[in-house]
């Protein structure tokens, strides 16, 4: 008989585990605390437009190949490469910087700033895969069954990299370039990683030959939600059973098993193994009730930080504006020195703006175009009071409709907003932070959350804040692990029993 399995949780680590785990002939459900799947990977349907809510685009597109082969199944969505990757624009600056893969085509727009600019990318993109290459299959798409496991493994890693794990991302890139712009571009993606690049460690410029060399961008035809549209189609063929509007809050014990769970209506819930896509610091704090990960605790920890998300339907198009924008201040030393923890420095702020319907016109009906802004700011914890989202959504509105010479807010046909406190509560997010722990080195590896239990023998955990970490990729590589972890233990359970 196949043993079952409960998943606590339906985005894309929940969802991906669960094709796994069916493929290998687990009995597996799913339960969500939302109407829909998808967790932070969701969309929002409204007024005629489509927006995708959270991720905009993805890399290591190989991932997602791999997960469908695992699965036996065809990737159920199309994607498509992106050139430029995105465009970056600083404030009182007529030029926007295309971030093409093209290293002569990027070199050219950094003549005047930053001479010899493509030999220096490439030696800095060399650095950058050495890293990646001596650190993913040892680091980071492994398992570790122990904190000494995971420090033999680290012992691995080519020592010419250790100076590297003393320094900032900053600090790395400024080695290489001299130019205010050149620094700042290329340090951005940093912010990728929910933090910003003075307080990111410089292993992960790792990411630069992610984004340029190894695989770049994709986007989703038809918006990244397809991606969950396309994974629950896959589920529903296998039988396998979302239960929505169910969330998680009590457990009971037998031992050192976790025998079952209780939801808000005090249903029981059972399987023999049980796996939690909710945040895996989250659920051992506020089900699980462990000391060790209390909300006073979760304070102390490092925390990505808070967005504060807009999805705007306008009424005209943009053609000016391309699909993955960034929008700097004059400030962005300071700003981004500041964001964790200063709710005034969002006056001048940072933004993202994702044009989905530039290549996806049923996102938004004709003539019309669908918009979403990231605006990276304070968690709760440092801005608990979201009284002035107002007076903010429209300073970006405004700051944006400058620089492109639009005036957006009179087109304005749709609007959401989420602030850390909507993301908070929609997805069990703490204080409202975006992508969950943040990855300082002190939280990467074993000292994150592990994707076991430390008590309950058949718990398992998938997603964010658990290894490896944040991103949608990263969510695909965390569910190939936690699959491995439930064969093993279910492997181990059949030979142990009398
Ligand atoms: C604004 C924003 C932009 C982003 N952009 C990108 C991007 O461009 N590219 C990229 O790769 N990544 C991006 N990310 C990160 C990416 O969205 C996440 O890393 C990824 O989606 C996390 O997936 P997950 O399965 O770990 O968690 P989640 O998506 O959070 O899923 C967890 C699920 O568990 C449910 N849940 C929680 N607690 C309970 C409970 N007690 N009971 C029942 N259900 C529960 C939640 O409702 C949720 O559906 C972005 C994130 C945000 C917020």
């Amino acid at each position: 008989m196949s043993k079952s399995v409960l998943i606590i949780g339906a985005g894309l680590g929940g969802l991906a585990t669960a094709l796994r785990l069916a493929k290998r002939g687990f009995d597996v459900q799913i339960i969500e605390k939302n109407p829909q799947a998808g967790g932070r990977l969701n969309q929002i349907k409204k007024d005629g437009f489509t927006f995708d809510t959270g991720p905009s685009f993805f890399s290591m597109s190989y991932e997602f190949e791999e997960f469908a082969r695992d699965c036996g199944i065809e990737l159920p969505f199309d994607y498509v490469e992106l050139d430029p990757l995105y465009t970056v624009n600083f404030n009182k600056n007529e030029k926007t910087y295309h971030l093409y893969k093209d290293m002569q085509k990027l070199a050219a727009q950094f003549e005047q700033d930053e001479p010899d600019f493509e030999k220096k990318m490439e030696k800095y993109l060399s650095k950058c895969s050495r890293l990646f290459h001596d650190t993913i299959d040892i680091v980071i798409k492994r398992n570790f069954d122990s904190m000494l496991d995971y420090l033999l493994s680290l012992a691995q890693v080519n020592p010419l990299h250790i100076p590297v794990l003393f320094r900032k991302f900053n600090k790395q890139v400024n080695r290489y370039f001299k130019s205010k712009d050149a620094q700042k571009i290329v340090s951005l993606v940093a912010f990728f990683l929910g933090r910003t690049p003075f307080d990111t460690p410089a292993v992960y410029t790792l990411l630069s030959y992610t984004e340029f060399k190894n695989d770049g961008y994709y986007n989703v035809k038809g918006g990244m939600y397809k991606i969950v549209e396309g994974l629950v189609a896959e589920l529903d063929k296998k039988g396998i059973h979302i239960t929505y509007n169910t969330e998680i809050k009590e457990y009971e014990q037998a031992g050192k098993k976790l025998i079952s769970l209780k939801d808000q209506n005090n249903n029981s819930w059972t399987a023999d193994v049980i796996i939690a896509n909710a945040d895996a610091a989250v659920f051992r704090g506020s089900v699980l009730k462990r000391k060790a990960f209390s909300t006073e605790k979760l304070d102390r920890k490092v925390w990505t930080m808070g967005y504060l998300t807009i999805y705007l339907g306008i009424k005209t198009k943009l053609p000016q504006v391309h699909h993955h924008n960034y929008y700097l201040g004059e400030n962005f030393m300071e700003y981004a020195k500041d964001v964790h923890k200063n709710p005034d420095s969002l006056e001048k702020p940072y933004y993202y703006v994702n044009v989905l319907s530039k290549h996806n016109d049923d996102c938004a009906p004709a003539g019309c175009e669908s918009l979403f802004f990231v605006c990276p700011v304070p968690d709760l914890r440092y801005k608990p009071n979201w009284d002035d989202k107002d007076k903010i959504v429209n300073s970006i509105i405004e700051d944006f409709s400058e620089r492109i010479n639009t005036d957006i807010s009179q087109e304005i046909v749709s609007k959401t907003v989420y602030t850390p406190e909507d993301w908070q509560n929609k997805f069990n997010l703490h204080r409202g932070s975006g992508l969950g722990l943040a990855h300082n080195l002190m939280q990467i590896g074993a000292f994150r959350p592990m994707n076991f239990d430390e008590k309950f023998k058949n718990l398992f955990y998938v997603g964010a804040s658990t290894h490896p970490g944040a991103g949608l990729p990263m969510a695909i590589i965390s569910s190939k692990l936690v699959s491995e972890r439930v064969e093993k233990f279910a492997h181990q359970s059949i030979h142990s029993k009398p």
